[in-house]
């Protein structure tokens, strides 16, 4: 049987999306998540006894994108936002977006309404969002948006994931990215598999590639194209509760292995996520990873939230003084996971959190 015919992205629609997914993964760069919903951003407020109102969401996230204009850049190329952070200024005036272009700092905007019960299993979830994608991501990309991320989330346990919840979050990531695609923003794909639960290494290998491999089938299937995307995947490691850690070796190990029996080489970059990892463990990972020898085809950097922000969260107390204290933190953390990105991070470099885990059971976003 002949494939069937299809229409495929006018040629400079595709030029358009290489070229932002490229810029994204320049050498050395990688993306801060500073996509929080209103509860997530909530609940790290509350560990600094900071009240979750719109002025301190506001305070906070101006501190991130007023850092040091020559210094975050260097590091930074691309920052995820939360719809109302968007469309939130600084006290001067300045729109948020603005600072981030100012800073070569491409913005980037969270897309997906969140989780919900996949019925007919046992606990597992996807995630809604795509009836009115289209029109919002047309509104984005107006409103300076490029990128954009959508979050689908994949449980271990005994039983799952199940093939249903595979093929439906594959699927419903296919969909988000094709529409993405259509209103010029290139899409993270983010499948993430959660670290909760007391699976080794092994089995969290093999469930990674089974669901990478139906991501894969799914864009395919949907005609996505794969220049124009970036993947943002959690790291191979054990689960949170089994009884011994991994190194580091034995974790990029796992996770370069895994990735490189199911993602394309088309695939410009990929976007780790940090997933309760400690600060130094996200870097020392993300190093280990560049620095495991394979022939690795896509720029492998990082996508943090928890991992870029915790010591700047504990630097800054809400306090007006203490602002560069909090951003002199986010500089800190940033330069060493762009070393990370490059394989040249010599570890050590430590911030106001330490080496706290920042592991959060059942995580949303
Ligand atoms: P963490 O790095 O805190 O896991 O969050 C990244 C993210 O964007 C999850 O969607």
């Amino acid at each position: 049987m002949v494939a069937e015919k299809y229409d495929t992205l006018e040629p400079e629609l595709k030029e358009e999306l290489r070229a932002i997914a490229q810029q994204i993964v320049e050498p050395g760069k990688g993306i801060l998540a500073a996509d929080e919903s209103t509860s997530t951003i909530g609940k790290r407020l509350q560990s600094i006894n900071v009240e979750n109102t719109e002025e301190n969401r506001k305070a906070y996230r101006q501190l991130l994108f007023t850092t040091a204009k020559d210094a975050i850049g260097q590091h930074i190329s691309g920052v995820i936002l939360f719809h109302e952070t968007l469309y939130q200024k600084a006290d001067d005036g300045t729109p948020f977006v603005e600072l981030l272009k100012q800073r070569n700092i491409i913005p980037g905007i969270k897309v997906d309404k969140g989780i919900v019960p996949l019925f007919g299993t046992n606990n597992e979830c996807t995630t809604q969002g795509l009836d009115d994608l289209q029109q919002r991501c047309i509104q984005y990309k107006k409103d300076g948006c490029h990128f954009a991320k959508w979050r689908c989330v994949l449980k271990i346990t005994k039983d799952t994931p199940s093939k249903l919840a595979i093929l439906e979050n594959a699927n419903v990531l296919a969909r988000y990215a094709s529409i993405c695609q259509s209103a010029r923003i290139v899409p993270i794909v983010e499948p993430e598999i959660l670290p909760d639960g007391d699976h080794d290494i092994v089995r969290c290998e093999q469930v990674t590639e089974e669901v990478l491999a139906a991501v894969y089938k799914a864009l395919s299937d949907h005609h996505v194209y794969l220049e124009g995307t970036l993947l943002k995947p959690n790291m191979v490691t054990p689960g949170q509760s089994y009884s011994t850690k991994a190194t580091p070796q034995q974790i990029a190990a796992a996770t370069v292995t895994a990735l490189l029996r199911t993602v394309p080489a088309a695939v410009p970059g990929i976007t780790f996520l940090s997933g309760g990892q400690s600060e130094e463990e996200a870097s020392v990972n993300l190093d280990a990873i560049n620095k495991f020898p394979a022939k690795k085809p896509w720029a492998l950097t990082f996508s943090y939230g928890r991992a870029l922000q915790a010591s700047v969260l504990r630097a800054w107390q809400g306090k007006a003084d203490q602002v560069p204290a909090g951003q002199q933190e986010l500089l800190k953390r940033a330069k060493a996971n762009s070393d990370s990105a490059l394989g040249k991070y010599a570890g050590g470099v430590t911030g106001a959190a330490g080496d706290a885990t920042l592991f959060v059971a059942n995580h949303a976003y």
